[in-house]
């Protein structure tokens, strides 16, 4: 929940109230939908079974992005829609969202005409509309990227796509829809379904997952959405509808930018299949992504989370040595790596890769279900999603001002912080960005070790965003835990300070949240995970 700490037992006591509209599922759709439900007059309740963003929603490789690739699968209709969309979330989230280029070099080997990659580029261009690609000799590429393999280069394009913290802009949903009255709780799972004499869904149980012990609620609402993504099928289930997802594991590998620099991002094809993959800047480091496979052998009760299995890190190296062989990355040179589950509705096509990235909403027996589809798409799925439910449920919508706050103005900046940092905390934190500022204390503007993050991002998110485990502040809030070495122990101390000034933890809690999250970061984010 996004009041205070003292509050959640408050509002947990008021769940069983009679809701217009239930959102189960806190990734980057179900906070799209709350935000609008919210704006729109409905009183609405989202609940999410872990922390905000747990999901698929912080293990996207980054990009709000038309999906280059998607024109060469024939899925025109998403990157027609996907391109569209970027343009929309670059106005909206000035500074979250911004904009990417991409060089795309093209070797010999790959086996495609330049013309092919071209006409692409431009189709890309035209949807946008706006004309923003070049063409790049090889010297050209060399230039910018020095240490790529010249053999083969043919020559390559430069186009323009939009990368993003993914985490971030879930808060900024999350934390907009309260702002408009909403009411959403992390770590509050939707366990089953609550139905009707006639077998129509009218509410869920919702258990308290934070350890605070409270005791399971009823809850009641005239629409109940999921928006849970790869987990879909499991309350769908419930009704005796059949599984319709098919889980995709994709993986990341994040290197230290001073070992393997990226100053633009590269549209790669891997040399063993040709799969599209990209090489991005982030956060100052530089993340290499990403597989997709079918995620099976990793649904042991074991597992909480996905991880890179040992064959996905050495195909993704095998991509770097083939495209950097002069800087001869290995395991040892990686950060950490992250996974995340791709919410695919399956065709039953046998390349995992071939399967559509488009969304679907389903209407079963009064569960409406929202699911596939991607994080670029997510305005477009909250519209939909909503609307389907308010006509299912009969309820009126307010639709004078459905649209975010925005950014501050990026001028108007704050005279205490030095104009970089400013325009950075504007994109992550929109209209928080003054409750952040009143929060800092004097070291507070000191960067955490090399990264662009404020250590007043710490104390704010600390106080403000909800944390109920260290892994919600490292791993989300911010991400300190997969771009510094280690999982980022050596800013554990002054951590350690901020959550026992702020949350009051004792040395006992600390101790006990620090083991479970440099176990959970050696086990799934770690250079050796599993
Ligand atoms: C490797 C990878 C790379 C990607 N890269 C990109 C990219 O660059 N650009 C792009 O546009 N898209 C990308 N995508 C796709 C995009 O990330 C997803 O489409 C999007 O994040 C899905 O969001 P979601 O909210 O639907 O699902 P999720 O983010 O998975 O959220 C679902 C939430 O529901 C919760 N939940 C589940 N069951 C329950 C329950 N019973 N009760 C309460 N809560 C529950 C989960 O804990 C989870 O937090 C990528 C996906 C993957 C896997």
């Amino acid at each position: 929940m996004m009041r205070d700490k003292l509050t959640r037992q408050d509002a947990w006591g008021q769940l069983n109230r009679d809701w217009d509209l239930l959102i189960i599922g806190g990734g980057i759709t179900g906070a799209g939908i709350f935000r609008m439900a919210a704006q729109a007059g409905l009183e609405v309740l989202l609940v999410e079974a872990k922390d905000f963003a747990y999901g698929t929603s912080s293990r996207s490789s980054k990009l709000v992005h038309g999906g280059f690739r998607y024109l060469y699968n024939r899925q025109y209709n998403v990157t027609f829609e996907s391109v569209r969309e970027r343009e929309k979330l670059l106005r909206e989230f000035h500074g979250l969202v911004t904009p990417l280029s991409f060089t795309i070099p093209n070797y010999a080997s790959y086996g495609f005409p330049s013309s092919m990659l071209h006409a692409g580029i431009i189709i890309y261009d035209l949807i946008a509309p706006k004309w923003n690609h070049q063409r790049l000799s090889a010297e050209e590429i060399r230039g910018h990227f020095p240490a790529i393999r010249t053999d083969g280069l043919i020559k390559g394009f430069r186009y323009q796509d939009a990368v993003l913290d993914d985490a971030r802009l879930v808060l900024r949903e999350i934390r907009e829809g309260i702002r408009s009255a909403g009411t959403a709780l992390n770590y509050a799972k939707a366990e089953c379904l609550l139905t009707t004499a006639d077998g129509s869904v009218h509410g869920v149980v919702v258990s308290d997952q934070s350890g605070e012990g409270l005791p399971s609620v009823e809850v009641k609402a005239k629409a109940v959405v999921q928006a849970t993504g790869p987990w879909s099928d499991v309350l769908r289930n419930q009704i005796g509808a059949p599984s319709r997802m098919r889980k995709q594991r994709g993986s990341h590998l994040i290197f230290p930018r001073e070992r393997f620099p990226a100053p633009e991002a590269i549209t790669l094809f891997h040399p063993q299949d040709q799969r599209a993959m990209f090489i991005i800047p982030w956060e100052g480091a530089t993340i290499v992504g990403t597989t997709d496979i079918d995620h099976e052998h990793q649904l042991e009760e074991k597992y909480d989370e996905p991880f890179a299995s040992r064959a996905e890190i050495d195909y993704m190296l095998d991509a770097l040595a083939f495209l950097f062989p002069e800087l001869a990355l290995s395991e040892e040179d990686i950060t950490s790596t992250f996974s995340g589950l791709r919410p695919i509705i399956t065709s039953g096509a046998e390349n995992p890769s071939k399967e559509s990235r488009a969304h679907q909403i389903w209407n079963e027996k009064g569960l409406i279900t929202i699911t596939g589809g991607k994080l670029t798409t997510y305005q477009k799925m909250a519209d939909q999603t909503l609307e389907t439910a308010a006509a299912a449920a009969g309820l009126d919508l307010n639709e004078n001002s459905l649209k975010p706050t925005g950014s501050p103005d990026y001028l108007v900046h704050n005279r205490d912080l030095d104009p970089q940092d400013y325009a950075y905390l504007c994109g992550r934190y929109g209209p928080d960005l003054n409750s952040l500022i009143q929060v800092m204390k004097n070291n507070d503007r000191e960067h955490i070790e090399g990264l662009p993050n404020l250590w007043a991002e710490v104390r704010w998110a600390v106080r403000s965003d909800n944390i109920h485990h260290l892994d919600d502040l490292l791993l989300r809030r911010v991400r300190l835990g997969v771009l510094l070495p280690q999982g980022g122990r050596s800013a554990l101390p002054r951590v350690r300070e901020i959550v026992k000034e702020e949350l009051g933890w004792d040395e006992k809690k600390w101790l006990k949240e620090k083991k479970a999250y440099l176990r959970t970061w050696q086990k799934y984010y770690s250079p050796d995970p599993g």
